[in-house]
């Protein structure tokens, strides 16, 4: 089902579906996240949606645009550290694993070089 869906929404379900997650497990949420990871949520579905790259959305490490502000992508971070190997447990899917690699590590060099193939 997810195979389906473009790969920002697939990325789009996988982030909420880890701060659900994080949410039920750290703030004892049931149905609906506290309001911190409301914030969140709301605000990564709002910059994968407003991504410049649209559907070409390169993989967020190596993007050169740092669309997340700090305390966010921090808040992010630590959803991420959480979630991301349970979530596999659960759900051995790849995109998973990719996306934690993402978020986790930066690699300046494909950075810079994509910063200089965009001009
Ligand atoms: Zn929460």
């Amino acid at each position: 089902m997810l195979l389906l869906k473009s790969r920002r929404q697939r990325e789009s379900v996988i982030v909420q579906t880890m701060i659900k997650m994080y949410c039920m497990s750290h703030h004892g949420s049931i149905d609906s996240l506290c309001s911190a990871c409301n914030a969140l949520s709301v605000y990564a579905e709002k910059r994968l949606l407003s991504c410049m790259y649209g559907e070409a959305k390169p993989v967020c490490k190596e993007c050169p645009v740092h669309c997340y502000s700090p305390p966010m992508r921090d808040y992010m971070r630590k959803v991420m550290r959480w979630a991301g190997p349970r979530m596999i447990v659960r759900n051995p899917f790849f995109a998973v694993m990719h996306m934690i690699d993402n978020f986790m590590s930066a690699n300046p060099k494909k950075r810079s070089s994509l910063k200089t193939k965009q001009k």
